[in-house]
C-alpha cells in the first residue's frame, strides 16, 4: 500500500533528556496524519540517561505544538504548506506518571495553586555561539579586543553571527512564539533573545522550543549555540537568563514590587542552588553580577541580585528582574521557585523538581 503525500506531515517530537548536570534537548521525527492531533509516543530512555537498558521505555506526551519553521522554509521553495509541526513534549513513565527528570509537572501544579495572582514572566535568554572550540569572533590564538563595543554593536569588527540570529528570530516569529526582541551581548559571539511576558508554564514551554530552534537554525550555519554560563574565563561576561516577573498586584502597586524583591531574599540559597550548574563561576560580583554569596536588590542596579527597573520606580508599578539565573537554567524550575517564594504556596514533595 502506498500513502498520499498530502495526507501526511512531519512532526518533530522534542523532549528534555536526563543529562547531568544540565539537561539537553532531544528530538526525532514522526510522520503523522494531518487530520490527527499529535499523541503519545516513546523513546529509548537508556540512551538519554532516563532509564536502564532492561526497562528502557519512556513516554513523551505533547504539551505544545507549533508550526515547524525549518521545514516550512523548504516548503516555501516548493510553494506548498505541508503543515509540519514542532511538538514540545514532557517525559512520563510507562504508567503515565511524570518521569523524575520532568520538572514541568511541578511547575504546572504550583502555577495552578497560585493562579489567582496572575503571574507573568519575561525571560532574557543569553547564549554564546561557538565555532569549533572557540567562541565565534575569537581569533585562532589569543583574544579579541577587550569588551566595550560589542554590546548592541554594529559592524564586522564587533558583530559575529548576525545572520544566524536573524534566521532564528524569523523562525520564532514564523512559529508563533512570543519573542520580545534580540540583541548582541557584551562578549563577542554572545547574544540574547527574550520570550514573554507569559504565564510560567507557557513561557517555559516556549523558551525550550526557542532554544531548540536556536540550535537547529545554527546547525545549518555550521555554528554551535551554547548556554554555558561562563564560556570564556577571565575578563569576559558570563551568560545569564534574567527572569522578569510580576503579579497582578505588582503591575498596579510599587510596594508590591519592593515586597517581591524582599521575599526573594528570604530563600536566596535555595534559588541559587537551582538556578543552573556553574552559577558560582558566573555570579562573581564582577561583570554586572552580584556575588552568589550575597543578596541585594536596587533600582537600576545591574550589580544587584534583583533589579527594579527605573521605569518601574518612576511609574510606581510594574515588574522586577531576577538577575541570578544562569543561561543554562531550567525555566520550569526557576519560574516555579519564584512563584512559590512570592506567593507562599508550597508543593508537598511529589518528587519532581527541587525539594526544600
Ligand atoms: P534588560 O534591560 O534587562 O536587558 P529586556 O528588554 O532584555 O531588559 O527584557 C525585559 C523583559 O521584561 C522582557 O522579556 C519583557 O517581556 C519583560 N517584561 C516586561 N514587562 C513585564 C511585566 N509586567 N511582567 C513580567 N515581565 C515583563
Ligand atoms: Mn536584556
Ligand atoms: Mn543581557
Ligand atoms: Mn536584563
Amino acid at each position: 500500500m502506498l500513502i498520499r503525500r498530502e495526507d501526511y506531515r512531519r512532526e518533530e517530537y522534542i523532549w528534555i533528556d536526563g543529562a547531568k548536570p544540565t539537561a539537553k534537548l532531544r528530538s526525532k521525527t514522526r510522520v503523522g496524519m494531518r487530520v490527527e492531533q499529535p499523541g503519545l509516543w516513546g523513546f529509548d530512555g537508556s540512551s538519554t540517561n532516563q532509564a536502564v537498558g532492561e526497562n528502557s521505555d519512556c513516554v513523551i506526551r505533547p504539551v505544545l505544538s507549533i508550526k515547524d519553521p525549518v521545514r516550512k522554509k523548504l516548503d516555501t521553495m516548493l510553494e506548498r504548506d505541508r503543515g509540519d509541526l514542532l511538538v514540545m513534549t514532557e517525559v512520563l513513565n510507562t504508567d503515565l506518571t511524570p518521569h523524575e527528570s520532568n520538572t514541568r509537572a511541578a511547575c504546572v501544579a504550583v502555577a495552578e495553586m497560585c493562579r489567582g495572582q496572575e503571574m507573568i514572566f519575561g525571560i532574557e535568554q543569553e547564549y554564546t555561539f561557538f565555532k569549533g572550540v572557540r567562541p565565534l569572533g575569537f581569533p585562532e590564538s589569543g583574544y579579541p579586543p577587550p569588551q566595550g563595543g560589542y554590546y548592541c554593536g554594529v559592524g564586522d569588527d564587533e558583530v559575529h553571527g548576525r545572520d544566524v540570529v536573524e534566521a532564528h528570530l524569523e523562525a520564532c516569529l514564523e512559529a508563533g512564539l512570543k519573542i520580545h526582541g534580540i540583541n548582541a551581548e557584551v562578549m563577542p559571539g554572545q547574544w540574547e533573545f527574550q520570550i514573554g511576558p507569559l504565564p510560567a508554564v507557557e513561557v517555559s514551554d516556549q523558551l525550550w522550543l526557542a532554544r531548540w530552534l536556536l540550535y537547529r537554525v545554527a546547525e545549518d550555519f555550521g555554528i554551535n549555540a551554547t548556554l554555558y554560563p561562563k564560556p570564556a574565563r577571565g575578563d569576559w561576561n558570563g551568560a545569564g537568563a534574567h527572569t522578569n516577573f510580576s503579579t497582578r498586584e505588582m503591575r498596579n502597586n510599587y510596594q508590591a514590587c519592593v515586597d517581591a524583591a524582599e521575599a526573594l531574599g528570604t530563600r536566596h540559597e535555595l534559588h541559587i542552588e537551582n538556578y543552573g550548574y556553574g552559577i558560582e563561576e558566573r555570579l562573581t560580583g564582577l561583570h554586572e553580577t552580584c556575588s552568589y554569596k550575597e543578596f541585594r536588590y536596587g533600582v537600576s542596579d545591574r550589580g544587584a541580585s534583583v533589579r527594579i527597573p527605573w521605569q518601574v520606580e518612576h511609574d510606581q508599578k510594574g515588574y522586577i528582574e531576577d538577575r541570578r539565573p544562569n543561561a543554562n537554567m531550567d525555566p520550569y524550575v526557576v519560574t516555579r521557585l519564584i512563584m512559590e517564594t512570592i506567593t507562599g504556596v508550597r508543593l508537598n514533595g511529589d518528587g519532581n523538581g527541587v525539594e526544600e
